[in-house]
């Protein structure tokens, strides 16, 4: 089953806890602080954002994404950047970011929308 966006009414593609105690919890947010991919679905996946690598306690290679505000920025934006991201999802090497970031699959070089 595939599951389909049948309502033209968009609240339920993000939210502002203005209660949270850490908001805001990244620097560089310019539109509605979207609180709803808090954590990141992204997390064990290939994405675009700035993220850092580290070791945890375990040994395990994590990313640290502290400079990332794709999933917050704006709620129709971050809503989009994820969906789009989860359409093709790619399990996370491990590596660093890349530079240029890491492209959507399935797109190609100069297709543009990296969110
Ligand atoms: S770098 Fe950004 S998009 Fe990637 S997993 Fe972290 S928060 Fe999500």
């Amino acid at each position: 089953m595939e599951p389909k966006d049948t309502t033209t009414n968009d609240a339920f593609k993000g939210f502002t806890n203005t209660a949270c105690p850490f908001l805001p919890c990244h620097k560089g947010v310019k539109r509605e602080f979207n609180c709803l991919f808090c954590y990141c679905p992204l997390i064990a996946y290939e994405c675009p954002g700035p993220y850092q690598v580290y070791t945890d306690k375990n040994g395990l290679t994590r990313k640290d994404c502290t400079n990332c505000t794709l999933p917050h920025d704006g709620y129709l934006a971050s809503w989009n950047f994820i969906q789009k991201w989860l359409e093709r999802p790619v399990i996370w090497s491990g590596a660093a970011q890349t530079t240029p970031p890491t492209r959507r699959p399935g797109r190609a070089p100069g297709d543009g929308d990296e969110e």
